[in-house]
């Protein structure tokens, strides 16, 4: 401090000038500064620097974060993770040197500023981005005394949770989401809720609901492999009739309530592929499609993924 504002007089002094603005005297002390500083803080730099891109620009709360790596050396590639408060996230390749990580964000979680730290063999970087606010529509939803609603089975969970697990290294998905059913969107992704007056804290409507009419045609929004095929049958009480397909590198969609399915676990399926019927099989109070997005096994919103290319 002291030294700063020694250099800022000389500086001034030297120079002949009366600067008033701090921010063009700021600008001064900088450039003064960096004619001594160059030569040691280009030698601090490692021969094989880790640069790294967040997109988007501006996120908001339910956007996925996607973490971009370049490296100079490929070498340096093996051991890369992308962690972001309390999680880690993996990093998978996408191009000759190039590798990308994604954060999901939830209405769940405060907005504001979020900070990155990537390691790739040796080398740290930190960066931070301010994810936006974002005001997500609330309901309010009245249950009879003693009625809590259908609870899930065991195993309807833990088939669930695995498939939200999945971290395939390839990348299926190929250009924009599509809109896997024709019918209006009744109910957009991030939804709160109160239950008899009490908010809701952990709910947030998990994806968006499409009210297309019983029957009606469900197709895959992307490329990549059914990884999971329940059925009510089976103990599937919430989901209902559901289709699993994993995206890769992370990603999945989830398609709930399903009249009819018409792909079974390890087909590989193609963008804009039949995979079954809308229906209202499950916890649905009338026929319509639930398309859930998970990525790194966290609920995002869809509707970036259907107007922008995720390469
Ligand atoms: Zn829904």
């Amino acid at each position: 401090m002291i030294s700063e504002n020694h250099t800022s007089k000389l500086n001034n002094n030297l120079l002949g000038l009366n600067v008033k603005s701090l921010t063009v005297n700021r600008h001064v002390i900088n450039l003064f500064k960096g004619m001594f500083a160059v030569l040691p803080i280009t030698w601090a730099l490692p021969v094989d620097a880790l640069q790294v891109k967040v997109t988007p620009n501006n996120p908001q709360l339910g956007d996925t974060l996607s973490v971009e790596i370049n490296l100079d050396n490929q070498e340096n590639g093996t051991n890369l993770t992308v962690a972001s408060g309390k999680n880690t996230y993996p990093a998978f390749k996408i191009a000759p040197n190039q590798y990308r990580a994604f954060v999901p964000t939830t209405p769940l979680e405060k907005s504001g500023r979020r900070s990155f730290q990537v390691t790739g063999d040796g080398q740290v970087q930190n960066l931070a981005v301010n994810v936006q606010n974002r005001k997500f529509p609330v309901q309010r939803i009245t249950l009879p005394p003693g009625k809590a609603g259908v609870d899930a089975t065991e195993y309807e969970l833990k088939r669930v949770a695995a498939f939200k697990a999945l971290e395939t290294p390839e990348k299926y998905w190929n250009g924009v989401f599509l809109r896997p059913n024709a019918g209006r969107m009744s109910t957009n992704y991030g939804v709160r809720r109160y239950y008899n007056g009490k908010f809701a804290e952990d709910y947030y409507h998990r994806g968006l609901d499409y009210a297309g009419g019983a029957g009606s045609a469900v197709i895959a929004p992307a490329a990549g492999r059914v990884a999971l095929v329940g059925r009510v049958s089976q103990g599937f009480r919430i989901h209902g009739n559901v289709v699993g397909i994993d995206h890769g590198q992370g990603v999945t969609s989830i398609f709930m309530h399903l009249s009819r399915i018409n792909v079974k676990e390890g087909d590989f399926v193609k963008a804009g592929q039949l995979i079954g019927a809308v229906g209202s099989t499950g916890a649905a109070t009338g026929p319509h499609l639930h398309w859930g997005l998970y990525v790194n096994g966290v609920s995002v919103d869809p509707t970036p993924w259907r107007t922008n290319v995720v390469k």
